[in-house]
C-alpha cells in the first residue's frame, strides 16, 4: 500500500481515488495508468478507433460517424474506455489521449476524402479536456497544421461530444471553447442528454448544434410508454430551441420507427450499425450508401 501511495503522488492522483477501493483494484488501477502513459508516449500502439454511423431521417442517409476509442490490452485484452478515460482524466493523460484521437481522426478524414467519401466525424471530449482555457486553441491549431500538410485538401468536417458536466464544470472557460470552437466551423453537441442534473432551463443558455439522447431512454423506448413520453417531449422542446435532436442506442425497428414519427432528426445504435473499424465503413458505406429499407 505504500508503493501504490508513492506511485499515486508520483502520477498525482487525489487520495480519495486511493480510499475509494480496495488495494487489489487500486493497483490495478494505477498500473494501467503507467502502462496507459507508456502506450501515449510510443505514439497509441494498443490504441485505435471505431467508428459509428448517424443515420439522417430526413434523407436516410448516412452523413457523420462517431469517433469511439478502444484501448487492446496485450495481457488484459479488451479496456472499456469508460475506465481508461476515467483513468486519464484522473492521471492527467487525457489531454495526451483527445490529441492522439484527433490527430488520427484527421489523418482518417483526409483517407476518407481522397475515396470520395463524406463524413462529419465526431469526437468526445472529457470534462478535464474542455475545462481548460486553451482547450479551442491547442485544436484548432492541430486543425490548421493537419490541413496545411495535406495539399489540396479540404477542411476537416469536425463535430464535438460534450457532457453538460463536461461544460458546465467551468461554465465561463466552457462557453468560450464552445464559441471559439463553433466560430471556426466546429460543431458542437450534448453527448447523453437527460443523464445526471440536466435541466432545462440550463439547455436555453447552451449555445450548442445538437442534443444527443441518452441511451438509457431509447434502448427501451418500444416497450416504455414513459421514456416515449420523455423523448417526445424532449424533441419538441429541442426544436424549440432550434437544436437537432439525435438518439443513441437504437436497438430495433420499433424504436426505429417511434423516433421517425416523433421526428427525431437523426439515430445512431446497433440496428443501424455496431462501431467499426475505419475500413470497415468504407465498405460499409459503399454497400449501404441508401439506408431506405430500414
Ligand atoms: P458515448 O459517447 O455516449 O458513446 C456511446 C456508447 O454507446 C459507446 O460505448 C457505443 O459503443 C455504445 N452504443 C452505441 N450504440 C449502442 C446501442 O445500440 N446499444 C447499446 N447498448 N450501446 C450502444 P463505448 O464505445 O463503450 O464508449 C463509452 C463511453 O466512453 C462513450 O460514451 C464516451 O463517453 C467515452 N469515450 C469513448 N471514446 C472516447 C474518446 O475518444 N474520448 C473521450 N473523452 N471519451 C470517449
Ligand atoms: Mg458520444
Ligand atoms: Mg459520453
Ligand atoms: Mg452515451
Amino acid at each position: 500500500a505504500t508503493i501504490a501511495l508513492e506511485n499515486a503522488r508520483r502520477h498525482g492522483l487525489p487520495l480519495k481515488f486511493y480510499q475509494q477501493g480496495n488495494d487489489e483494484a487500486y493497483l490495478r488501477r494505477l498500473r494501467l495508468v503507467d502502462e496507459l502513459g507508456q502506450v501515449l508516449e510510443r505514439g497509441g500502439d494498443q490504441l485505435y478507433l471505431v467508428y459509428q454511423p448517424k443515420m439522417d431521417l430526413m434523407t436516410n442517409k448516412v452523413m457523420a460517424v462517431e469517433a469511439l476509442t478502444r484501448w487492446q490490452h496485450p495481457d488484459e485484452g479488451f479496456i472499456s474506455p469508460d475506465l481508461f478515460i476515467e483513468l486519464a482524466e484522473q492521471s492527467g493523460l487525457i489531454n495526451r489521449l483527445t490529441e492522439w484521437v484527433f490527430e488520427t481522426v484527421f489523418l482518417q478524414l483526409q483517407t476518407w476524402q481522397q475515396a470520395r467519401i463524406d463524413l462529419e466525424v465526431a469526437v468526445n471530449v472529457a470534462a478535464t479536456s474542455f475545462s481548460s482555457p486553451d482547450f479551442s486553441y491547442r485544436l484548432l491549431n492541430q486543425l490548421a497544421a493537419s490541413t496545411q500538410s495535406r495539399e489540396g485538401s479540404q477542411r476537416a468536417p469536425l463535430s464535438l461530444e460534450l457532457t453538460e458536466r463536461d461544460i458546465l464544470s467551468n461554465k465561463e472557460i466552457g462557453l468560450a471553447n464552445i464559441d471559439r470552437l463553433r466560430n471556426n466551423g466546429i460543431k458542437v453537441a450534448i453527448d447523453d442528454y437527460g443523464l445526471g442534473e440536466s435541466s432545462l432551463s440550463q439547455l436555453k443558455s447552451l449555445p450548442v448544434d445538437e442534443l444527443k439522447l441518452d441511451k438509457s431512454f431509447i434502448l427501451n423506448l418500444d416497450s416504455s410508454v414513459r421514456d416515449q413520453m420523455i423523448v417526445k417531449s424532449t424533441i419538441q422542446l429541442a426544436h424549440d430551441l432550434n437544436l437537432k435532436v439525435v438518439a443513441e442506442g437504437v436497438e430495433n425497428k420499433a424504436s426505429l420507427a417511434l423516433l421517425r414519427a416523433m421526428g427525431c432528426d437523426s439515430i445512431q445504435g446497433y440496428y443501424l450499425c455496431k462501431p467499426i473499424v475505419a475500413d470497415e465503413i468504407t465498405r460499409w458505406m459503399e454497400q449501404y450508401a441508401y439506408l431506405d429499407h430500414l
